[in-house]
């Protein structure tokens, strides 16, 4: 294990792990009293969660621009006054004396759309359908230096350690990776240490398990079936929200992630949803490209422009559902 990048890893743990706290305050104490299609508690939290850490970012690299979600304008709107106080009210948990105006600064530090050699990327709440239906979601930061990210704090503050026996006490687990040193998995409360972890070594892509989306629009669940056909995979996906997939497949819980454009759309990936969760993998011995097997490409501000949906594997099946792909997608 070399140092690089201690401090900053360390930082983005703290960051996403206060942020969690705030995510999961809101679900607690706004869950009952709203209407089931109310989307406030989901936009206040992602307010509360990407202001703390952009403060965090601010306070220790002032000088790294934040390429981040979501930007202060609905806040200022005085239509939304009850979703601002409510947003302070969870920001001043952590810091007291805060007023409006400082939570609008520290929301808008994320506000960088510019390629730069060296930048962070934050998805505040990722999945945010699975946080309303109070399921799997996740934060997610990264930092991008030369255009490959280096730093990941992959945070799923709802996420059992194992999925197999679902443990309501071992909920919250953070997975940080360093480009080249690995990818641990990091509970958010308590004092485990954290636990390296690593790829499944399944070689035969027809014992893979895949995961994909729970939200059928986000990703081509046809195509992937018939991917799934030619690679003899016969177990059913696991379906999930958020970059959570990425911790599956990095945990070795599952050999392949899909997302894959919808025949007829021509929806472009954001950064924010892919960074994290791609290094996570990779670190963990995983291969991340898109569905062409192109390597993601990180340097056109915040889409994903010059790739085509998105491929997560264990690695050593990598190849083969490429092809596998190529081939569904031609016969299509
Ligand atoms: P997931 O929880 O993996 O289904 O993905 C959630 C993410 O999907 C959100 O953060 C959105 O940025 C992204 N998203 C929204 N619309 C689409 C779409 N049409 N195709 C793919 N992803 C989308
Ligand atoms: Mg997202």
């Amino acid at each position: 294990m070399s140092n690089a990048y201690e401090e900053e890893r360390s930082v983005a743990f703290d960051a996403v792990q206060a942020a969690a706290q705030l995510t999961e305050s809101v679900r607690d104490r706004m869950g009952e009293i709203l209407e089931k299609d109310d989307q406030t508690p989901v936009t206040v939290a992602d307010f509360g969660s990407q202001a703390l850490i952009c403060r965090a970012l601010m306070e220790v690299f002032p000088q790294d621009p934040v390429i981040a979600e979501e930007d202060s304008s609905v806040l200022r709107n005085p239509d939304n006054i009850d979703v601002r106080n409510r947003v302070i009210e969870h920001v001043r948990d952590h810091y007291p004396n805060v007023q409006a105006e400082g939570i609008y600064t520290w929301i808008d530090h994320g506000t960088a759309r510019e390629y730069s050699d060296r930048f962070w990327t934050l998805d505040p709440i990722d999945g945010t359908k699975g946080f309303v239906r109070g399921d799997q979601y996740a934060i997610a930061l990264a930092l991008i230096v030369d255009g490959t990210p280096k730093v990941a704090a992959l945070c799923c503050p709802y996420l059992p350690d194992s999925l197999d026996a679902d443990h309501p006490e071992t909920r919250g687990q953070a997975f940080l990776a360093v480009q080249g040193d690995g990818t641990v998995q990091r509970p958010l409360s308590g004092d485990a240490p954290p636990s390296p972890i690593h790829t499944s070594d399944t070689t035969d892509p027809a014992e893979g398990r895949f995961t994909e989306s729970f939200v059928s629009a986000h990703s081509s669940r046809g195509l992937a079936a018939a991917a799934a056909e030619r690679l003899g995979i016969t177990a059913d996906p696991v379906r999930i929200d958020s970059q959570a997939k990425y911790a599956i497949v990095a945990k070795g819980n599952a050999e392949i992630y899909l997302r894959l454009p919808r025949p007829g759309t021509d929806y472009t990936e954001r950064i924010w949803d892919h960074a994290a969760g791609a290094l996570a993998v990779t670190a963990a011995g995983g291969t991340v490209t898109d569905m062409y097997g192109r390597p993601l490409d990180f340097t056109h501000g915040p889409l994903l422009k010059e790739n085509t949906g998105v491929v997560a594997t264990n690695g050593p099946v990598h190849d083969d559902v490429v092809a596998a792909l190529t081939g569904a997608s031609e016969e299509a």
